[in-house]
């Protein structure tokens, strides 16, 4: 799935219950951060026609930040920064999860490459996971789920009165809501 609607479901995740913002931030974060391992390519297309091409997107996105060392990593940073530490920790970790599962159902390459996740790197190749069902990067099945977390994000910004612009300035996030109310 693409970051979009990572963020989406992390966010949607992060408001399953009443925490405070910052736990919230972090949960979302938590959700996003295993595509940084995808920044390899930059270099693989700067170097896409040298003599010896830097191959750091095929070779390590996907595996570098999906597998469950970073996600206790992650989930314990939370912790650390957190609140409402074991709660907000728990979200985390599940929230990281479904980035992989998303990753699992929604991700094949347009040249039918599954981008599997090696669950146990670096320790162990067991586990390496894809699913024969998975569907492409844009296929329809991933804009329907994130259609629907748009338009969940939308309902809970109307009803609760914050949205992910929290994350970034709380006076933008206010004039969202508000502007989202008035209308509806
Ligand atoms: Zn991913």
């Amino acid at each position: 799935m693409n970051p979009a609607s990572h963020f989406l479901i992390s966010w949607a995740v992060a408001n399953t219950t009443e925490i405070p913002r910052r736990d919230r931030i972090l949960i979302t974060l938590t959700g996003v951060l295993p595509d940084l391992d995808g920044v390899g390519i930059l270099a693989e297309l700067l170097t896409e026609n040298a003599s010896t091409p830097l191959i750091w997107y095929s070779r390590y996105h996907h595996v570098l930040g999906h597998n469950l060392l970073i996600g206790m990593v992650l989930a314990m940073v939370v912790f650390l920064f957190s609140a409402r530490r074991w709660l907000s920790a728990s979200l985390a970790f599940a929230a990281f999860h479904l980035h992989l599962l998303g990753d699992l159902a929604g991700s094949r390459g347009p040249d039918g490459y599954q981008w599997p996740i090696p669950y146990l790197y670096p320790f162990s190749a067991k586990w390496t996971l894809a699913w024969s069902g998975q569907w492409e990067l844009n296929a329809w099945p991933n804009i329907l789920i994130t259609a629907f977390v748009l338009g969940a994000t939308l309902y809970l910004a109307w009803k609760r009165g914050r949205s992910p612009l929290e994350m970034v300035s709380l006076k933008a996030d206010a004039a969202f809501v508000a502007g989202l109310r008035k209308r509806f």
